[in-house]
């Protein structure tokens, strides 16, 4: 085993207390072998005047996305999909793919984030640009059924769930996969009872937005006489490993289904409010003991992957919401970045602790902006941005190291995302 100290930090522990203590990694293993006093290691990561805490997870994300980002704004999110961003997606090439997934990851892991859960298509181009940057991701080819035949549709969920088998355990295990059909009205209910007892078999969970807009609700609420996740429900979509997107317009009834059924929900707050979706219950679902993530979504919704930025949204909007300044407080926003992204991913991430594994963020915080540290937390979750991470370690491996990263070359990678971007919006015009 070859052993890595990350020295002289501040360490954030699970029940949020922060000690100046050494981390020591098994990078062979993977996992933190001890926290405190721990002796010498093989190698030394620098923490000297940083908060070494668990790595960021962003539990909804469609990374290829950053193709799109400022493409087009201002707008709800119906006209938004149909007008602007499915026809610019039906161009896209693996290519496109790969290039803006490597273009977040390069985001992703600068900002700390060392586990992303992607619903989006060549998802094997994906999980090749994970395997290469070193981080962990719960990867899912994404079903709409909208616009298709019933072949074509079949195919979409055949393409799904035979990605999840194949890729389930990828790269060392850092790749896990899932079923994603897109949403609860963009895919037919049929192909659903078909196809969702598949993937149980298959032993992946699902992943799917639910409740979105009140648009999304309305329908299924009229037609059905149910709500849409008492319908979800009764498709056995609401498995204890599943995690949903959005979960904005869900009632009581749905809160308590969910705490019940063990279902996870993503927040994403940022996207929530640009595409004037509405405010998500947080601390509803959290009161009734739903595990609640964190979300960028894509990023041309949001339009970064700073899960320092949608830490403070959620903070933000969950009180501007609630109109009371104690909800959704910093200790339950970074919760819902670190241990709470990890939960609902299924990863044995997210709290600095011996035995877990090593994926960590180093952030710098000797910054004006986070001058003085009353309480590291609250630096946490309202000051701090993506760019004041100094190291990025992802199951034991230094991936970032003084802000560079190290797996992918950054200027290379932006250079190729750019053209990608120009070519694929020209394709589309
Ligand atoms: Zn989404």
């Amino acid at each position: 085993m070859t052993t890595l100290r990350i020295a002289g930090g501040r360490v954030l522990h699970p029940d949020f207390s922060v000690t100046t203590d050494d981390v020591l990694v098994d990078d062979t293993s993977g996992e933190i072998v001890a926290v405190g006093d721990v002796g010498s290691g093989d190698e030394t990561l620098d923490a000297e005047g940083c908060l070494v805490m668990p790595g960021l997870v962003n539990a909804h994300c469609h990374a290829a996305m950053t193709l799109l980002r400022g493409y087009a704004d201002d707008k709800p999110l119906e006209s938004w999909l149909r007008e602007d961003v499915w026809p610019v997606e039906a161009e896209l090439t693996d290519a496109d793919i790969r290039a803006g997934t490597e273009l977040a990851l390069v985001e992703l892991l600068k900002s700390g984030t060392t586990a992303f859960a992607d619903m989006y298509f060549s998802m094997g181009e994906v999980a090749e640009a994970v395997a290469e940057a070193g981080l962990r991701a719960r990867l899912g080819h994404g079903v709409v059924g909208v616009g298709k035949d019933e072949d074509a549709a079949r195919a979409d969920h055949e393409e799904s769930l035979s990605f999840a088998r194949e890729y389930d355990g990828y790269a060392d295990g850092r790749v896990r996969t899932m079923y994603t059909p897109h949403s609860l009205t963009t895919v037919d209910e049929d192909r659903l009872r078909e196809y969702v007892p598949e993937a149980r078999e298959a032993g992946v969970p699902l992943h799917y937005h639910a409740n979105e807009t009140a648009d999304e609700v309305e329908p299924i609420v009229a037609e059905r006489d149910e709500r849409p996740l008492e319908y979800a429900d009764g498709l056995g979509m609401l498995g204890e490993s599943d995690f949903l997107a959005h979960g904005v317009h869900s009632d009581a009834t749905e809160v308590d289904l969910l705490a019940e059924r063990g279902t996870a929900v993503v927040h994403c707050p940022a996207s929530n409010m640009k595409l004037a979706s509405g405010a998500a219950p947080v601390p509803a679902y959290r009161e009734a003991g739903v595990t609640v993530a964190l979300g960028t979504d894509g990023a041309a919704s949001n339009n970064d992957l700073d899960l320092f930025d949608e830490m403070r949204d959620a903070a933000m909007l969950g009180k501007h919401a609630a109109n009371d300044a104690s909800a959704v407080p910093a200790e339950a926003v970074v919760e819902m970045a670190t241990a709470g992204g990890a939960d609902a991913l299924g990863f044995d991430a997210g709290r600095i602790a011996a035995g877990r594994k090593a994926d960590l963020a180093v952030v710098d915080f000797e910054a004006a902006h986070l001058t003085p540290t009353h309480d590291a937390v609250s630096n946490l979750a309202y000051a701090t941005r993506g760019s004041d991470v100094r190291h990025t370690v992802c199951d034991g491996e230094v991936l970032v190291r003084d802000g560079e990263v190290r797996t992918l070359d950054e200027d290379a990678v932006r250079e190729r995302a750019a053209e990608h971007a120009r070519d694929l919006v020209a394709r589309a015009e």
